[in-house]
């Protein structure tokens, strides 16, 4: 922090403040950065080590990069009344719960920061997923969010970006002036929805706009195809919430179908949208997006085939076909120590070639123990999700090792999956890490000198990938039925916090649209204030 400290004094001497000169020539802007996407079910807790921490300047090295923070900063940077003051970042791949004593120590270190530059700053810009999830707080973006409130005063507007699956709370739209919300699925559009939360910060901490956020929720837990953005129904209503956007009706409008795998109790689908209008237009526009998002609920779901039909698949087809075992997605918060897809193959005699990764921390030190080249009996899956997974013996050869980092194709940003190894066994190919990183992408195959194209069956572990990267050249995309903790069969996992009756997880569920309006206002004198507050 020493060094934060000092570059924003000087900046403070250049600036003149806003109490020197009587109208506001300058716009300090704190941001803040706190993203992870847990699922409830995954056994295994996460921890603070688990986050990529910046602090300060080190913020500033998302410059450029496609993720929300680079995409604020593009904007915000490049305005000629705001100085970015880069607070705190903490990002993680996705996971389990985080563990008590983590989030204290996650919390605390943010709001130190908040502490530190609260008098300071004109508004805060707010970098969360929305779906993260501690043992002792179930709304965690909620409480940062509060807590940023009660240090930066009433007046000082703070803006967030958020991804799609995230679960925006009550709480987090009391404690904040708006938002911008992911607008792609499989996500690629992260720059451009920091920009949009950068921009709407920048009218509302120029002009004092109040705003209304009209919130419509839906009681459904929506998967499968119809969510790919580019091609599925769910992409249709984005659009709308775009138009809308675009429009200039609304400051921002977006629907976000939450990650049904975080069990919190404001779980659920919402229609959101931020405008400077009567809110009128917004709710009927709210009211009537979800009436259809509703009526379609029944095909966002999905379509899985069974481990021996999907096997059957793969014996008769010409060309290569994907296994995607989105019951296991580490980018959903997954384990992704699920051995059932390899083990069903290798039970039921598949031969021809299969290539898949496993999250096995053990079998890892085991490869690099013994080296390259080297035979090993080892027991593959079930390290980490005992009750789902049992081990399976094999003697492997180790093909090659390495350091298990990587760079994500999309968003450019470091993957770490600990001491890595490349093991064969008959006709399995298998990467194995020693901790779970995201794998929706082909980065840890190509980081590994593994060719996806080269196999007959290519095992993902995520529920999509952008099309290019797979389903442009497979034959078959089977979404296989199998048990883990962020199984498309929503049904199976077992919530016990989500707020009920909740589509698919009850029958018989009814629902009509009901508009909840948060007004926040910005009282239009602070801004004379705000900098020497
Ligand atoms: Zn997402």
């Amino acid at each position: 922090m020493q060094s934060l400290l000092i570059s924003l004094s000087k900046t403070a001497q250049v600036m003149p403040s806003s109490k020197e000169t009587g109208v506001h020539s300058v716009f300090r802007i704190l941001f803040i950065e706190c993203m992870q996407e847990i699922s409830s079910f995954n056994p295994v807790l996460s921890s603070y080590d688990k986050f990529r921490i910046d602090r300060g300047n080190s913020m500033l090295q998302q410059r450029g990069l496609n993720t929300a923070v680079g995409g604020a900063l593009q904007v915000l940077e490049a305005a000629s009344d705001v100085v970015v003051v880069p607070g705190f970042g903490a990002r993680s791949d996705s996971a389990g719960p985080l563990a008590a004593d983590s989030w204290a120590r996650l919390s605390s270190d943010i709001l130190k920061v908040v502490d530190q530059n609260a008098a300071e700053i004109d508004g805060v810009y707010l970098s969360v997923h929305g779906a993260m999830g501690a043992e002792n707080e179930l709304d965690p973006e909620g409480y940062l969010a509060a807590e940023i409130r009660k240090r930066i005063g009433p007046d000082k507007p703070m803006v967030m970006s958020l991804d799609l699956h995230g679960i925006l709370t009550a709480r987090m739209i009391e404690a904040t002036n708006g938002f911008a919300i992911y607008y792609t699925y499989p996500h690629h559009d992260f720059a451009d929805t920091g920009a949009r939360a950068a921009r709407l910060l920048l009218k509302l901490l120029r002009e004092r706009t109040a705003t209304n956020v009209v919130r419509v929720t839906i009681p459904a837990l929506v998967r499968g195809h119809e969510l790919i953005t580019e091609t599925g129904i769910y992409g249709r209503f984005l659009d709308e919430c775009k138009a809308l956007e675009d429009s200039g009706e609304a400051l921002a409008a977006g629907l976000m179908i939450g990650n049904p795998f975080t069990d919190v109790p404001e779980l659920c689908s919402q229609v959101v949208v931020v405008t400077d209008r009567d809110p009128a237009a917004a709710t009927a526009f709210a009211e009537k997006l979800a009436a259809k998002f509703w009526a379609n609920r029944d095909i966002m779901q999905a379509h899985m085939t069974s481990l021996e039909d999907a096997i059957a698949g793969a014996n008769a087809a010409t060309g290569s076909v994907l296994f995607s075992d989105a019951a296991d997605a580490p980018s959903s918060g997954s384990s992704g120590d699920s051995n059932l897809l390899i083990k069903g193959l290798r039970d039921a005699g598949f031969t021809k070639s299969v290539l898949a990764q496993i999250v096995d921390p053990a079998a890892a030190a085991a490869a690099h123990r013994a080296g390259v080249g080297a035979t090993i009996e080892v027991d593959l899956g079930g390290a980490l999700d005992r009750k789902r997974f049992t081990p399976m013996r094999v003697s492997a050869r180790v093909k090659l090792l390495s350091d298990g980092k990587s760079r994500l194709e999309t968003m450019k940003i470091s993957l770490d999956a600990g001491p890595t190894a490349v093991l064969t066994f008959e006709n399995f190919t298998v990467v194995v890490f020693s901790q779970s990183v995201s794998l929706f992408d082909r980065a840890m195959y190509y980081s590994n000198g593994i060719d996806p194209v080269e196999y007959d069956v290519i095992v993902l572990k995520s529920p999509h990938a952008e099309h290019h990267m797979y389903d442009a050249w497979v034959e078959k995309n089977y979404v296989v039925d199998v048990a883990g903790s962020t199984s498309a069969n929503l049904p199976t996992l077992g919530h016990t916090v989500a707020a009920r009756p909740m589509f698919p997880l009850d029958l018989g569920v009814t629902y009509a649209p009901k508009a909840q309006i948060y007004r926040s206002t910005l009282t239009p004198d602070a801004n004379r204030d705000g900098a020497a507050a």
